[in-house]
């Protein structure tokens, strides 16, 4: 079967299980109108890209949720590690998509073109072999997301920890997904019929914190991968567990997701990281959702070895990436979006993030394009000049 005649049979078993929903519904058994909500900035990308949401019957809706890392990355977090970019004799090394997140202070790309050292990584051990070279320099690794990326964090602690590196911390915010999850559905504003969860993440925790998850707040969940088959085979069975008023995981990416997860991950995680409180954009502090450095590695950790002052949280003015994170407002929704804020003027975290949902709608959903503004064709005044 090809990639598109998949998407067609389960476009076909949705529109199916919708069929049942509004007969149930009739009968005032259910509600016919369904919300379902991807919770993976790449798996929001998916759906924007292929048109997934103009496929899906006109009563069920897919939201956008908070599983960007950089999107639900806390601002005073952001400014902290913009203004410690500005501080002589020490290297930021980073992964490319913080470059341009925007802070109080400007961004790591402004604090960059005034001389601040930053350093385009693609793994926290490149920043190892930097602080190697340089003993005399200091070298701080920005950490960022969910259990995905913070195995490779972990190890990168160990690391330092086993060549005995001084000149070698972490900037660490990384998040742990369920508390997360929990403190979204726990908060009143959205009624959700459903989740299609991340399988990255499921790769590492297991399925068994997501069936928890499923459990705790009666909400059908399905475990999937991130091609256009994956999500439309989610949402199917999305549809069929609603439609059966069914409240159970489905891991549909049993090729990539043990029951278990990872041990070997988790091991590392569990080593170096302990459950603590931490911010999140728009969901505020949230108990459990933190991975903190645990005390024996507090020399690993840049808060507490450069002794770093608690910042206040600043918003953006007018940006509404705390609404368009928890799905309460679409990027159209805010006054910004493709005037002001776009992806070459990033106003906000959503629309640096190529995982972001504000980035996700500017590319792929044309409709917001005004042909007299070249800043909301995307392209740059550079460019403009030169057409
Ligand atoms: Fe924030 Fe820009 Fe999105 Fe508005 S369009 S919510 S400013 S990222």
């Amino acid at each position: 079967m090809t990639a598109a005649e998949t998407v067609r049979s389960h476009l076909a078993r949705i529109e199916r299980a919708a069929i049942s929903m509004r007969q149930k519904a009739l009968r005032g058994c259910v509600v016919a109108d369904l919300t379902f909500m991807e919770i993976c900035g790449t798996h929001t990308t998916t759906a924007f890209r292929t048109g997934l949401h103009s496929l899906l019957p006109t009563h069920i809706k897919l939201l956008s949720g908070p599983g960007c890392p950089v999107c639900v990355t806390a601002q005073p977090d952001i400014d902290q590690l913009i203004n410690l970019a500005k501080t002589p004799n020490l290297t930021i090394c980073t992964y490319g998509d913080l470059l341009r997140l925007p802070g109080n202070g400007g961004s790591l790309e402004n604090a960059r073109s005034k001389g601040a050292d930053i350093q385009i990584i693609y793994s926290p051990l490149d920043a190892l072999a930097l602080a190697k070279k340089q003993p005399q320099r200091e070298f701080i690794f920005a950490a960022v997301g969910f259990e995905t990326t913070a195995p490779a964090t972990a190890a990168a602690i160990l690391e330092a920890q086993a060549l005995n590196l001084k000149n070698f911390s972490v900037l660490n915010t990384h998040k742990r997904v369920i508390p997360a999850l929990s403190a979204l559905l726990a908060s009143n504003d959205l009624q959700l019929d459903g989740l299609i969860c991340p399988g990255h993440v499921a790769a590492i925790i297991g399925c068994k914190p997501f069936r928890s998850l499923a459990k705790t707040h009666k909400i059908p969940c399905v475990i999937t991968g991130f091609e256009q088959t994956h999500m439309s085979h989610a949402l199917a069975i999305l549809a069929e567990l609603t439609a059966n008023q069914s409240h159970q995981l489905s891991n549909a990416y049993p090729e990539a997701v043990p029951e278990t997860g990872n041990p070997t991950a988790l091991a590392l995680i569990d080593e170096v990281f302990q459950p603590s409180t931490t911010n999140c954009r728009a969901l505020g502090p949230i108990p459990h959702s933190g991975l903190q450095i645990r005390t024996h590695l507090a020399t690993y950790d840049a808060t507490k070895k450069l002794n770093l002052p608690t910042l206040p949280d600043r918003s953006i003015p007018g940006c509404l990436c705390h609404k368009v994170i928890l799905a309460t407002a679409t990027p159209p929704d805010c006054t910004l979006f493709a005037k002001a804020c776009t992806p070459i003027h990033p106003i906000g975290p959503c629309m640096v993030s190529s995982e972001g949902t504000c980035s996700a709608h500017f590319k792929y959903n044309r409709n917001h394009i005004d042909r007299s503004n070249p800043a909301s064709r995307g392209v740059s005044q550079k460019e403009a000049v030169l057409a």
